[in-house]
């Protein structure tokens, strides 16, 4: 007899993400895969020798739930060196697996059902996800093209007695905006003025490119004890599959969020937690050669796309780029479809982050954290789209 009904109703409207489905089609076709956000290099060489040598001295079992104490000290300092944030290592840093981890704890912390969370649009899939899964009801702010700017206005109309929180990510995926001080203090006013926490995933927050500074937001007057930081180990050190992310918070937000955390993975992989303590350990030396790499990378590709109909956004941060869907095609679905399976070039339709705007038909999303020669591949292959 067939089950009917099996799954709640919570995931009912939720599909594959498309970043599963962009690389399946990318694999399949044998397509340059500009599309799903990993390296597809490897990342910082001293994790590899650090983790082994954990697991040769025996750190092979549960680590303490919040994550093991020389990682919690380490971003602890990282993050008074960088930003000039005092968190306590004991009470306020949890690690988790991945941002992604992070972000569902945090979203089931502090969402009741009906509680409403706002989100920049384009946002980030597991946000969404995240959002729902909780009960909450997203609501949403657009980021308009061409500089993926908002106005105080859409964002205090967006409020209501019912608005419990403010999700935002700068540097932001998938535009490679970096959200500007007058911006983040629009957002602070806002949530003081309406008692509102603010989630902000910063898993970028090492990739900005030119002059371009990242403000954590917790840094505004005001802002530490109602704002959740996330960001994650797999980006800083170019390592997406070895999910060690993190969780900044003041303590009474760390302790319910820590409750979650206890009951979704209850601690993360001991020796890649080691392995990331030392790399941080190291992170002023590693910095400068990090952001240099991935500035060459976006210029190559944005170079190489430059004067033609993509007419790509030049990104201030993150590892993705906007271009423009070329008039030849019906919109992002059917040209980032099309790209794949006739031009042997994966990208992602962004329409898929946007539940109110329409602009996202006009986008797509490319990821430049990949080894030059999948960039000029890549680059070659949208090319050769518009001129066939
Ligand atoms: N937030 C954003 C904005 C991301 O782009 C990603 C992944 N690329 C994540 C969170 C998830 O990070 P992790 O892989 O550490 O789970
Ligand atoms: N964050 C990555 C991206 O934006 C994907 C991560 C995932 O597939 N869950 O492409």
């Amino acid at each position: 007899m067939m089950l009917k009904n099996v799954s709640s109703e919570r995931i009912s409207t939720m599909g594959e993400s498309i970043f599963t489905t962009m690389s399946k089609l990318a694999f399949e076709k044998n397509a340059v895969n500009l599309g799903q956000g990993f390296p597809d290099f490897d990342g910082y060489a001293m994790i590899f020798e650090s983790a082994y040598r954990a697991m040769k001295e025996g750190k092979n079992q549960y680590a303490p739930s919040p994550g093991i104490k020389s990682l919690r000290d380490v971003i602890s300092e990282v993050n008074s060196n960088h930003y000039g944030i005092a968190y306590n290592p004991d009470t306020e840093i949890t690690i988790t697996a991945g941002a992604t981890e992070g972000l569902y704890c945090v979203m089931q912390a502090f969402l009741n059902t009906g509680d409403e969370a706002i989100l920049f649009e384009p946002y980030y899939d597991a946000h969404y996800a995240d959002v729902i899964l909780a009960g909450g009801i997203p609501k949403f702010v657009t980021l308009h093209k061409p500089d993926f700017s908002f106005t105080q206005e859409e964002l205090e109309q967006s409020i209501t007695p019912k608005t419990k929180l403010i999700v935002l990510n700068s540097p932001h995926n998938p535009t490679g905006k970096v959200f500007s001080q007058v911006e983040l203090e629009m957002i602070a006013k806002i949530a003081i003025k309406h008692d509102l926490l603010v989630v902000s995933d910063e898993v970028y927050e090492f990739l900005t490119f030119d002059a371009v500074k990242h403000v954590p937001i917790a840094k505004l007057e005001g802002m530490k004890e109602r704002c959740i930081t996330i960001s994650s180990t797999g980006k800083t050190f170019g390592s997406t599959g070895w999910k060690i992310g993190y969780v900044c918070a003041a303590k009474e937000l760390t302790d319910a969020i820590r409750k979650v955390h206890q009951w979704t993975t209850f601690a993360v992989n001991t020796p890649a937690q080691h392995a990331m303590a030392d790399a941080f350990g190291t992170l002023d030396t590693y910095l400068p050669d990090f952001r240099a790499l991935y500035q060459s990378k976006r210029d190559l590709l944005f170079n190489a796309l430059k004067g033609t109909e993509y007419k790509p956004y030049l990104p201030e941060g993150s590892y993705f780029m906007m271009i423009d869907v070329p008039k030849k095609f019906d919109g992002d679905v059917d040209a980032a479809m099309r790209l794949v399976s006739e031009f042997g070039v994966a990208v992602i339709p962004p329409s898929v982050f946007y539940s109110k705007s329409s602009e996202g038909n006009t986008l797509l999303r490319l990821c430049f954290a990949k080894k030059d020669e999948t960039l000029i591949k890549g680059a070659e292959n949208l090319i050769k789209a518009i001129n066939s």
